[in-house]
């Protein structure tokens, strides 16, 4: 063996930690054009930008603050303890005064901290009565009138009250109404199928859902919103707009439905580029096992490149021999197995012009033919959206293209 021994690159650009060799740059500028694209798909309804799961692992209030300046007017976060999160790191960047946004928050259980909920201004959903006598009971305890959204199960399957139980739901939250405890200012639901364009489970949800909000009007509620439609709704299908679109996938850049548009047809931008500094560089000769389990071993003389990002990063080790990464221009995969802090590249011939330091990425945006968290997710078998969301916290996430941004 006598390959040479690449070169040191410089120290780090601006953006990286000295301290830790990875991280996801999350362009804030994205995140505004995407929330324009999905306005402009839905003129006519106000804008949810969904940020649960720390903005689909982008980063709550960064993207909230982006999501918020672009236009959105609320905010949905699923579990209430991120939705107190969401509104007092809001609050505290917030100039005294400032309008604040409405939040919609639609999981907890029994015995859940409504009082707190309701003292941070949150919108609750509800879909049961026992929900609606917790919300009134804290509406009580704290002299609030509690915002309700009533949610319809119109054929999710999953949260919601099922048509046939809506009725009690109704009358329990118009009782709680009539005493000045809630104001039933919702009525909501959630599509399953709306990724398929041909399938006719979402009209079939439509109908079951305008339904219900007749049902609702008849029994005296007057709802200021009725939403339906998450970011396939929103992008596909206009007859589910109604009042208010709740996109979460779409606002990050990334198509909800792969098999019909990818994210540029969609005129979207994945804001996401997970990307890491090679840690080490060298030649290895033909026949050399990588990685645990020697799943994979080098068929000529080439470089190996090891990237520090692993299952302990959310990397999934699924992608072992498979997932793909850019390297100077060029587009290699994961050799052997995923380990818990790093994966191995087999650089090939072409390796001996890398150097320990340069940049890996996972990732991004796509363009040049880089890899695409639809790539990942594809070679995987499964979908974008756990791509990115399972990303882990102990990659840093550095902002770049917003106001206010923490530079990249
Ligand atoms: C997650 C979620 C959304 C956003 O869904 P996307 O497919 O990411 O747009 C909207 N509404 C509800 C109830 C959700 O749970």
């Amino acid at each position: 063996m006598s390959l040479p021994v690449p070169a040191r690159s410089a120290a780090p650009s601006p953006g990286w930690s000295a301290a830790h060799p990875a991280r996801a740059v999350v362009d804030l500028g994205a995140i505004g054009h995407n929330v324009g694209v999905l306005r402009a798909a839905a003129p006519g309804a106000e804008l949810m930008a969904v940020v649960k799961a720390d903005a689909y692992g982008h980063g709550l209030l960064p993207v909230a603050r982006a999501a918020l300046a672009a236009g959105a007017t609320w905010l949905g976060a699923a579990q209430l303890a991120e939705a107190l999160e969401l509104r007092a790191g809001l609050d505290a960047g917030a100039p005294a005064g400032a309008a604040r946004p409405r939040i919609l928050t639609w999981i907890f259980a029994p015995g859940a901290p409504l009082e707190r909920a309701l003292a941070a201004d949150l919108d609750l959903s509800a879909s049961a009565p026992w929900a609606v006598a917790e919300i009134a009971a804290a509406a009580r305890a704290t002299g609030r009138t509690a915002r309700v959204h009533l949610k319809v199960d119109t054929g999710m399957g999953r949260g919601g009250a099922r048509p046939e139980a809506f009725g009690d739901l109704v009358d329990a939250a118009l009782a709680a109404q009539a005493e000045g405890a809630v104001r039933v200012v919702g009525v909501w639901s959630h599509l399953a199928c709306a990724d398929e364009p041909e399938n006719p489970a979402t009209a079939r949800q439509v109908e079951v859902f305008t339904a219900a909000v007749a049902q609702a009007e008849r029994a005296g509620a007057r709802p200021e919103v009725r939403h339906l439609a998450a970011s396939s709704g929103t992008l596909l299908h206009p007859a589910t707009h109604f009042d208010l679109v709740r996109p979460g996938i779409a606002v990050y850049g990334l198509t909800p439905a792969p098999a019909v548009a990818s994210s540029r047809t969609l005129g979207l931008r994945p804001a996401m580029r997970l990307e890491a500094r090679l840690t080490v560089v060298k030649p290895a000769p033909a026949g050399t096992p990588l990685s645990y389990g020697h799943t994979a071993v080098t068929t000529a003389d080439t470089h190996l490149g090891v990237v520090p990002l692993g299952y302990g990063d959310g990397i999934p080790r699924a992608a072992s021999d498979a997932g793909p990464v850019m390297v100077a221009g060029r587009r290699y995969h994961v050799a052997g197995r995923v380990c818990m802090d790093q994966v191995v590249v087999d650089l090939g011939p072409e390796g001996a012009d890398v150097a320990v330091g340069d940049t890996a990425v996972l990732f991004g945006d796509g363009a040049g033919g880089g890899p695409t968290a639809d790539d990942w997710a594809g070679v995987v078998g499964t979908i974008n959206y756990e791509i990115v969301t399972r990303l882990g916290c102990r990659v840093p996430r550095v902002y770049a293209g917003g106001t206010g941004s923490e530079d990249a």
